[in-house]
């Protein structure tokens, strides 16, 4: 935190980070007439967000009405209030309100298309969707983007390994991240930097007025007229804050741009007196363990068994990612957890894995006690425990855990050979047998600075401290400590950010 002092740049509106919220914020604050600026630590834009599938959670618009669906307001507040309860500070209420306004604003943009894809809910509460609200960007051409494609992210797998090709489009967050890009662009009240990191907020005289950044040229001081807005992520890359809040899982096992999020928006929020809640809560996932120890987004297991280091399953295998991650949370032994399945399987986890994984990050055995050897497990348990399995899928029952009794569960399920009634119980009978190590992954950090519905950031006493907004993972979920739905991240980056830009072309 700095006071007065000279400005190296001014702008009306500055955005710190460019993953789906900040994108939209700076887009509704230069379509307001703003001039704005994006500035982006690393060299790419987009975050994890370009990471996603870009599923968005935004009930209610003119996209699920061309779908035909059924979706509205009122049964998105009716699935919200059974998940989150009272809404308490009016978050869900803001929310609900502006997906829709947010979804007609976005696509009244030539640049900007996106088409609902079924997707289920993931609780089975009242007013869920069984078969999905989110929508999605439609695939955007390169060329339309031309020269600025090349800052666009690259999909996770090349990112991370070099393997898989960009492809002549840009899909899913990509997509999402190159169109918003591209609309923002066409504005013509807008500025993208790429390698400009914020350090540090300047107060003066109690208001937010600009940011001190890192530059390749060094240091510099930015003047914001109307305001910041903090969308750079969470601190899921940052060990020591992972440490001192308590968040389950690992820095190395997250899913979020090596080295770009590691919190220093918040610490500077704090410096200048902002408040943080949900400090421990990630939306965590599964992870299959890399060559590397990396963790990869895991989900839609259709095959296999998921066991903990006593050899026993603990948890539907089907589950939604973060509720299965929380399932892992919730013991020591379930970090690492071991994914076991069969040679039905042999050419392809049984589970998407995000990014894709080699063969050779696989165990494999001739029998089960050779398994449990290499793994070090107990082999008598494991055996009873792939027994008692086997019997649910002959049965078509999982009596332990109801594998395969959710629309969710059965949404993923394949037809693999010599399954029997429940699809989502495929027998561990035919070795050899595999074994992949799951460690706790998450897409982020979900605990943050605390706002308002506009987007305000509050200091300790629950007052707005003027100047500053906060969207993202930068600041704490309105869905507290539940994932909704698939898009949930996105969809409320994207409203909050929204917001905050209105309220600052006020
Ligand atoms: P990010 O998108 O990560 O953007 C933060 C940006 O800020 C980064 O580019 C970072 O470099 C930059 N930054 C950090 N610090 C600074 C600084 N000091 N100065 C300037 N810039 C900074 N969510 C959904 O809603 N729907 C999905 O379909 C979906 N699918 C997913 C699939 C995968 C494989 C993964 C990994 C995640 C998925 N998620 C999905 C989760 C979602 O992508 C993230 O939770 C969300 O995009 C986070 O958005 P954000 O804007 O907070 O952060």
């Amino acid at each position: 935190m700095a006071g007065t002092g000279v400005w190296d740049d001014e702008y009306d509106v500055v955005v710190a980070g460019s993953g789906a919220g900040a994108m939209t914020g700076a887009l509704t604050a230069a379509s307001h007439g703003l001039r704005t600026v994006v500035l982006e630590k690393t060299s790419l834009l987009g975050g994890t967000s370009a990471y996603a599938g870009a599923a968005v959670w935004l009930p209610g618009t003119r996209v699920q009405e061309r779908a035909g669906i059924g979706d509205s307001t009122e049964s998105a507040r009716a699935y919200l209030r059974a998940l989150l309860g009272e809404d308490a500070d009016g978050r869900q209420e803001a929310f609900l309100a502006t997906a829709p306004e947010v979804a007609e604003f976005l696509e009244r943009d030539p640049a900007i298309e996106f088409e609902w894809r079924p997707f289920p809910d993931y609780y089975a509460v009242p007013g869920r969707m069984d078969a999905g609200r989110s929508f999605v960007p439609l695939d955007l051409p390169a060329e339309r983007l031309g020269g600025l494609a090349s800052l666009v992210r690259p999909p996770v797998d090349r990112d991370r390994t070099g393997r898989g090709h960009a492809g002549a489009a840009l899909a899913q967050g990509r997509a999402l991240i190159g169109r918003l890009l591209l609309a923002l662009t066409n504005t013509g009240n807008a500025t993208v930097r790429t390698g400009v990191r914020l350090r540090h907020l300047v107060v003066e005289n109690g208001r937010v007025t600009g940011v001190e950044v890192d530059t390749a040229d060094g240091p510099a001081r930015i003047r914001a007229a109307r305001g910041v807005l903090l969308a750079a992520g969470g601190f899921e890359g940052s060990g020591a804050m992972r440490a001192e809040h308590g968040v389950p899982g690992a820095a190395e096992w997250s899913m979020a741009p090596a080295g770009a999020n590691t919190g220093d928006p918040i610490m500077a929020a704090v410096a200048a007196g902002a408040a943080t809640e949900l400090m421990d809560q990630a939306w965590w996932c599964p992870g299959v363990a890399d060559e590397n120890g990396r963790g990869c987004f895991t989900l839609g297991f259709r095959g296999g068994l998921v066991v903990d280091s006593a050899g026993r399953r603990f948890a539907n295998e089907s589950l939604p990612y973060d509720r299965m991650g929380r399932e892992m949370a919730a013991a020591p032994e379930r970090v690492p957890a071991y994914l076991v399945f069969d040679s039905r399987h042999a050419d392809a986890l049984p589970a998407i894995s995000i990014p894709s994984l080699p063969r050779s990050a696989w165990v494999e055995a001739g029998s089960l006690d050779e398994l449990a050897e290499k793994l070090g497990l107990p082999a008598a348990a494991l055996a009873a425990t792939v027994e008692r399995f086997n019997g649910f899928a002959r049965d078509g029952v999982d009596a332990d855990f109801h594998r395969g009794e959710d629309p969710y569960d059965l949404f993923f399920a394949g037809r693999s050979e010599g399954v029997g009634p429940n699809p989502c119980l495929v027998p561990v009978d035919r070795p050899p047998y595999f074994a992949a190590r799951l460690v706790l992954s998450d897409l982020g950090t979900k605990g943050g600075l605390r706002t308002d519905t506009e987007g305000r950031v509050l200091d300790g006493a629950g007052r707005p401290i003027a100047g500053l907004y906060a969207a993202g993972n930068t600041s704490a979920s309105f869905s507290g400590r539940v994932y909704p739905g698939p898009g949930v991240p996105i969809g409320s980056a994207m409203v909050f950010a929204y917001r905050a830009a209105r309220d600052m072309a006020e």
